[in-house]
């Protein structure tokens, strides 16, 4: 089923300039860019954002590493595009991470970790809904 997902571009990487390498990683993988801005990330929308990690202790230093320098949002379309783009990515710690994943080939600790992607299709519509409206995707 073609499906959207949310994808995210971190602060770690849009600092080294490896945007376009994660786009070729992306495309390479068959996920269409349909819509993508770069954007600086209030603190409250990274609060917003990462509200269910709010009791865990990393929450405040995800929050200022979010905020820390732009970060480039996207909608990603393809078949079963929410899974397949969790399988590009690899594992949340980069040690942990698969061969040719985006985490493994860039991501620098496990929460300096490069991408991040809506890890269901219902969470990839709300995300997508907080970032972009209908009319800036272009499928
Ligand atoms: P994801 O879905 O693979 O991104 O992983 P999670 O939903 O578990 O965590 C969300 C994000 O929180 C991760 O991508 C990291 O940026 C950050 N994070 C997760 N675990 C840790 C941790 O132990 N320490 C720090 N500093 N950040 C973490």
């Amino acid at each position: 089923m073609t499906e959207r997902t949310f994808s995210i571009i971190k602060p770690d990487a849009t600092r080294r300039n490896l945007t376009g390498k994660i786009n070729a990683v992306i495309e390479d993988a068959g996920l269409r860019i349909v819509a993508q801005r770069r954007i600086r990330m209030s603190k409250a929308q990274a609060e917003k954002f990462y509200e269910v990690h709010k009791e865990r202790p990393f929450y405040g230093e995800l929050v200022d590493f979010m905020t820390s320098a732009p970060v480039v949002v996207q909608v990603l379309e393809g078949p079963n595009a929410v899974a397949k783009y969790r399988e590009v990515m690899g594992a949340t710690n980069p040690a942990q991470a698969a061969d040719g994943t985006i985490r493994k080939l860039y991501a620098e600790s496990v929460g300096e970790n490069s991408v991040h992607g809506s890890d269901s299709l219902e969470n990839a519509g709300i995300e997508i809904a907080q970032f972009f409206k209908d009319d800036e995707i272009v499928g």
